[in-house]
């Protein structure tokens, strides 16, 4: 049986993530920061409804310590990560000029920093296996930059050149990167919209409304299941946005 690890899989595309891959009948570690309740409540449910053992690991992937942690968890279980999914993220909109160092730095941590963090220790096993996928989840803002979300931007970009440099990497090691770069995508992460603000954003996009959770979760899972030969590519989902 396959396993995946979601790192921010407490809402929004991370808990759809993890309820697509239970129905294919993975085996799930799934990871959050402070929704020990939420995540709890998920995976008792996937594992109830799917038949599939879920491990649920609460800590901040942006800290190395923690992941170090998580990946001796993980070993003690017997398990080997099949797919890693870097989807835990933060969003910040606001202007550079008035964000302070702490704040710029901490984004940096949890949405290029994590990703590091987990790769460094997913990959030894992979490599062991000769097999391994990970897909990074990024945004149209990395491609091309949004004003207000430059730090985001900024992570996001990385993750880009991150996702393309590593798939060189260990693409003879038959492991397979890629990066899904979303449009905008209805989660808790856009929340702070207004009605009119959403209806504004959904007027700017060809397809007339944000992605669901449920779509980008799907494609995950088709980029999951892919043919081997697809890797380094960052793949953009948004409705004909940008
Ligand atoms: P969301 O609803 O806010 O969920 C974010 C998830 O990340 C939560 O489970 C959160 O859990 C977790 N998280 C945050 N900081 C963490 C940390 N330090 N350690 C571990 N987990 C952490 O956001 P979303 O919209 O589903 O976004 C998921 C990913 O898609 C992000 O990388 C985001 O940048 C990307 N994305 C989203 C959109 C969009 O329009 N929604 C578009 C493009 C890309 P806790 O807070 O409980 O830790």
């Amino acid at each position: 049986m396959n396993t995946v690890l979601i790192t921010g899989a407490s809402r929004g595309i991370g808990a759809a993530i993890a309820e697509v891959f239970a129905r294919h009948g993975y085996q799930l570690i799934l990871n959050c920061c402070h929704s020990e309740t939420a995540l709890k409540a998920l995976s008792d449910e996937l594992s109830d409804k799917y038949h599939v053992t879920v491990l649920p690991v609460i800590g901040d992937v942006s800290d190395p310590d923690f992941v170090a942690n998580m990946f001796a968890i993980i070993h003690q279980q017997s398990l080997s990560v099949d797919v890693l999914i870097n989807n835990a993220g933060i969003s910040h909109i606001g202007l550079f000029q008035d964000m302070t160092p702490d704040e710029w730095q901490h984004i940096m941590n949890v949405n290029i920093g994590s990703v590091m963090n987990l790769c460094h220790l997913v990959i030894p096993s992979m490599v062991h296996r000769h097999h391994g996928r990970i897909i990074n989840i990024s945004s149209v803002w990395g491609n091309v930059g949004a004003s207000c979300e430059a730090v985001y931007s900024a992570s996001k970009g990385a993750i880009n050149s991150f996702t393309k440099a590593l798939a060189k990497e260990l693409a003879p090691s038959n492991i397979q990167v890629n990066a899904i770069a979303f449009g905008a995508i209805e989660t808790p992460m856009n929340a702070w919209l207004s009605k009119e603000e959403a209806e504004a954003l959904a007027d700017e996009i060809p397809a007339g409304r944000e992605g669901t959770k449920e779509e980008a979760a799907q494609m995950i899972c088709m980029v999951a299941d892919a043919p081997d030969y697809l890797t380094g590519q960052i793949i953009t989902m948004d409705g004909g946005w940008i």
